[in-house]
């Protein structure tokens, strides 16, 4: 049995029509719709949402509505998959009033595309657009630079904490040098994570504020320490300082880190 009020085909296709394929979402906008590999056939990464489910229980369900409204066009919201699965994720996020919002504006801006006028709505957005942008940039900056430094942090407590306390660990790596390298080479690649966040606070910093720009300030300057090296590679202590660094400072990098992203969740709903 099934009491779900599903969309027809036609409904689908019609939603799909109105925003010229593209996801409702105006943070996302990304096409839904390309040729597959067999030319009798296309490919959709999109979905008619329902606005209020389709079935009791499911999200923003609206117990008032007729069968027939609910499966009525007026109830649905073209988005990629991936923003479908979003909205029903968390409904408190995504209400029923804002759905209709973004439905609204991306109706409207796939009418002005189709007529070639202004987007009025757009326009006025511009500065904001830019702002949102540096924030999903300096996200995932963030976020791809300390996975590898919390990836440091366990490698170090799990091998080297209780062990080597004390000890001068870079004999240790020097003479195990195998059985890490794999891991340490990963873990160096946090350099390059760094310098994509250097250059994002750059480009964006006027967009992004000084609340979030000294607040990454202050978690790149926890990961400046010195080593010595006599260039040769007899003697190296970086990964002993890099792993000291680590440990010292984890709890502050991790501090930083949920200030900034409550920064950033901050301007960028504004
Ligand atoms: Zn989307």
């Amino acid at each position: 049995m099934n009491d779900r009020d599903d969309f027809t085909q036609q409904t689908k296709n019609i939603l799909c029509k109105r925003v010229g394929g593209k996801c409702s979402n105006p943070n996302c906008m990304r096409e839904t719709q390309g040729p597959h590999s067999d030319m009798h056939k296309g490919i959709s990464i999109g979905q008619a949402a329902h606005i209020t489910a389709a079935s009791q229980g499911g999200p923003r369900y609206d117990p008032d509505l007729t069968s027939e409204q609910r499966k009525d066009i007026s109830n649905g919201i073209w988005l990629c998959e991936s923003c479908a699965k979003m909205i029903d994720n968390d409904e408190k996020l995504y209400p029923v009033e804002l759905l209709k919002t973004w439905k609204y504006m991306a109706e409207y801006n796939q009418r002005c595309i189709i007529n070639q006028t202004d987007n009025l709505l757009k326009t006025e957005n511009k500065s904001e657009s830019r702002k949102n942008i540096a924030c999903r940039e300096i996200k995932k900056a963030l976020e791809n630079l300390h996975v590898i430094l919390q990836y440091a942090y366990e490698l170090w407590s799990h091998n080297f904490k209780e062990s080597f306390d004390g000890y001068d660990l870079a004999d240790e790596i020097d003479s195990h040098w195998n059985l890490y390298e794999d891991n340490l080479k990963y873990i160096y690649s946090y350099h390059d994570k760094q310098l994509i966040l250097y250059n994002i606070i750059a480009e964006y910093s006027l967009d992004l504020g000084a609340e979030v720009c000294d607040e990454v300030d202050k978690y790149l300057r926890l990961l400046n320490f010195s080593f010595q090296s006599d260039n040769w590679g007899g003697y190296d202590n970086y990964w002993q300082c890099f792993f000291d660094m680590i440990s010292t400072n984890i709890d502050s990098l991790n501090t930083h880190k949920k200030n900034i992203d409550n920064f950033l969740h901050k301007i960028y709903t504004a």
